[in-house]
Protein backbone atom coordinates (compact mmCIF):
# COMPACT_ATOMS: atom_id res chain seq x y z
CA UNK A 1 0.00 0.00 0.00
CA UNK A 2 1.86 3.03 -1.57
CA UNK A 3 0.43 6.02 1.22
CA UNK A 4 -1.36 3.60 4.32
CA UNK A 5 -4.38 4.56 2.77
CA UNK A 6 -7.11 1.97 2.13
CA UNK A 7 -9.37 4.01 0.11
CA UNK A 8 -6.33 4.83 -1.92
CA UNK A 9 -5.31 0.76 -2.13
CA UNK A 10 -9.15 -0.40 -3.25
CA UNK A 11 -8.71 2.48 -6.02
CA UNK A 12 -5.84 0.62 -7.00
CA UNK A 13 -7.52 -2.39 -6.47
CA UNK A 14 -5.15 -4.11 -4.41
CA UNK A 15 -7.68 -4.52 -1.87
CA UNK A 16 -10.99 -6.12 -2.64
CA UNK A 17 -14.42 -4.31 -2.92
CA UNK A 18 -18.24 -4.86 -4.10
CA UNK A 19 -17.64 -2.58 -6.46
CA UNK A 20 -21.08 -1.07 -8.11
CA UNK A 21 -19.79 1.75 -10.28
CA UNK A 22 -16.35 2.64 -11.67
CA UNK A 23 -15.31 5.72 -14.17
CA UNK A 24 -11.95 7.13 -14.84
CA UNK A 25 -12.30 10.15 -11.81
CA UNK A 26 -14.75 7.67 -9.16
CA UNK A 27 -15.12 4.23 -7.63
CA UNK A 28 -18.30 2.87 -6.19
CA UNK A 29 -18.10 0.23 -3.10
CA UNK A 30 -20.10 -1.49 -1.22
CA UNK A 31 -20.01 -0.45 2.55
CA UNK A 32 -18.82 -3.50 4.48
CA UNK A 33 -20.71 -2.71 7.88
CA UNK A 34 -23.89 -1.39 6.46
CA UNK A 35 -26.10 0.70 7.95
CA UNK A 36 -29.00 -1.13 5.92
CA UNK A 37 -29.09 -2.75 2.73
CA UNK A 38 -27.46 -1.38 -0.21
CA UNK A 39 -24.93 1.60 2.40
CA UNK A 40 -22.48 1.97 -0.74
CA UNK A 41 -19.49 4.17 -0.90
CA UNK A 42 -18.72 6.77 -3.02
CA UNK A 43 -15.03 8.21 -3.34
CA UNK A 44 -12.68 9.76 -6.01
CA UNK A 45 -9.50 7.68 -7.49
CA UNK A 46 -6.82 10.73 -6.59
CA UNK A 47 -6.81 10.65 -2.55
CA UNK A 48 -7.43 13.58 -0.48
CA UNK A 49 -8.75 13.69 2.95
CA UNK A 50 -12.02 15.61 2.98
CA UNK A 51 -14.25 17.93 1.40
CA UNK A 52 -11.98 20.92 2.46
CA UNK A 53 -8.65 19.77 0.52
CA UNK A 54 -10.64 18.42 -2.40
CA UNK A 55 -10.76 20.42 -5.83
CA UNK A 56 -13.73 22.44 -6.43
CA UNK A 57 -14.03 20.24 -10.12
CA UNK A 58 -13.59 16.68 -8.23
CA UNK A 59 -16.10 17.61 -5.82
CA UNK A 60 -18.54 18.38 -8.66
CA UNK A 61 -17.88 15.22 -10.10
CA UNK A 62 -18.45 13.08 -7.37
CA UNK A 63 -21.74 14.60 -6.20
CA UNK A 64 -23.31 13.90 -9.92
CA UNK A 65 -21.58 10.23 -9.59
CA UNK A 66 -23.59 10.16 -5.73
CA UNK A 67 -26.59 11.69 -7.37
CA UNK A 68 -27.04 8.44 -10.13
CA UNK A 69 -25.68 6.22 -7.71
CA UNK A 70 -28.04 7.11 -5.45
CA UNK A 71 -30.75 7.02 -7.79
CA UNK A 72 -30.20 3.41 -9.17
CA UNK A 73 -29.61 1.97 -5.68
CA UNK A 74 -32.54 3.15 -4.28
CA UNK A 75 -34.16 2.24 -7.65
CA UNK A 76 -33.00 -1.32 -8.29
CA UNK A 77 -33.48 -1.95 -4.25
CA UNK A 78 -37.09 -0.62 -4.07
CA UNK A 79 -35.85 2.10 -1.38
CA UNK A 80 -38.04 4.52 -0.08
CA UNK A 81 -35.06 7.00 0.06
CA UNK A 82 -31.70 7.90 1.16
CA UNK A 83 -29.35 9.61 3.34
CA UNK A 84 -25.91 11.26 1.71
CA UNK A 85 -23.60 11.58 4.31
CA UNK A 86 -19.91 12.77 3.92
CA UNK A 87 -17.82 13.09 8.07
CA UNK A 88 -14.36 15.06 7.52
CA UNK A 89 -12.57 15.09 10.77
CA UNK A 90 -12.38 12.49 13.78
CA UNK A 91 -15.09 14.30 15.94
CA UNK A 92 -17.12 13.87 12.83
CA UNK A 93 -16.78 10.36 12.91
CA UNK A 94 -14.80 9.79 9.87
CA UNK A 95 -12.58 6.67 10.19
CA UNK A 96 -11.24 6.84 6.75
CA UNK A 97 -9.26 9.87 5.97
CA UNK A 98 -10.04 9.84 2.00
CA UNK A 99 -13.10 11.50 1.41
CA UNK A 100 -16.01 9.70 1.05
CA UNK A 101 -19.96 10.09 0.63
CA UNK A 102 -22.07 7.70 1.96
CA UNK A 103 -25.20 6.40 0.36
CA UNK A 104 -27.70 5.06 2.65
CA UNK A 105 -30.66 3.94 1.28
CA UNK A 106 -34.09 4.05 3.62
CA UNK A 107 -37.50 2.04 4.00
CA UNK A 108 -40.24 3.56 5.50
CA UNK A 109 -40.54 2.61 9.02
CA UNK A 110 -37.01 1.24 8.97
CA UNK A 111 -35.80 2.81 12.41
CA UNK A 112 -33.15 4.34 11.58
CA UNK A 113 -32.63 7.78 12.85
CA UNK A 114 -30.06 10.36 13.09
CA UNK A 115 -30.58 11.85 16.44
CA UNK A 116 -31.19 15.82 16.69
CA UNK A 117 -33.18 17.84 19.28
CA UNK A 118 -35.44 20.80 18.76
CA UNK A 119 -33.70 23.95 18.53
CA UNK A 120 -33.86 27.15 20.98
CA UNK A 121 -35.05 29.45 17.74
CA UNK A 122 -33.73 32.92 18.92
CA UNK A 123 -29.91 30.85 18.68
CA UNK A 124 -30.47 29.43 15.66
CA UNK A 125 -31.27 32.70 14.39
CA UNK A 126 -28.13 34.35 15.90
CA UNK A 127 -25.96 31.32 14.39
CA UNK A 128 -27.53 32.36 10.72
CA UNK A 129 -26.84 35.80 11.21
CA UNK A 130 -23.00 34.42 12.47
CA UNK A 131 -22.48 31.60 9.58
CA UNK A 132 -24.49 34.11 6.55
CA UNK A 133 -21.89 33.24 3.86
CA UNK A 134 -23.05 35.91 0.90
P1 LIG B 1 -16.38 7.09 7.91
O1 LIG B 1 -16.76 6.75 9.33
O2 LIG B 1 -17.24 8.15 7.30
O3 LIG B 1 -14.90 7.36 7.76
O4 LIG B 1 -16.73 5.79 7.09
C1 LIG B 1 -15.80 4.84 6.69
C2 LIG B 1 -16.60 3.70 6.19
O5 LIG B 1 -15.76 2.86 5.43
C3 LIG B 1 -17.23 2.83 7.29
O6 LIG B 1 -18.64 2.80 7.11
C4 LIG B 1 -16.60 1.46 7.05
O7 LIG B 1 -17.52 0.43 7.27
C5 LIG B 1 -16.18 1.55 5.60
N1 LIG B 1 -15.07 0.69 5.23
C6 LIG B 1 -13.89 0.56 5.87
N2 LIG B 1 -13.11 -0.32 5.20
C7 LIG B 1 -13.82 -0.71 4.12
C8 LIG B 1 -13.57 -1.60 3.05
N3 LIG B 1 -12.41 -2.25 2.96
N4 LIG B 1 -14.52 -1.79 2.12
C9 LIG B 1 -15.70 -1.14 2.20
N5 LIG B 1 -15.99 -0.29 3.18
C10 LIG B 1 -15.07 -0.09 4.13
ZN1 LIG C 1 -6.49 7.59 -0.26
Amino acid sequence: MKNDCIFCAIAAGEIPSFKIYEDDLVLAYLDINPMSEGHALVIPKAHSQGLFDTPDEMLAALVQRVKAVAAHIVKTLGADGCNILQNNGEAAGQTVRHIHFHIIPRRAGDGLSFVSRKADMAALEKLAAKLKLA
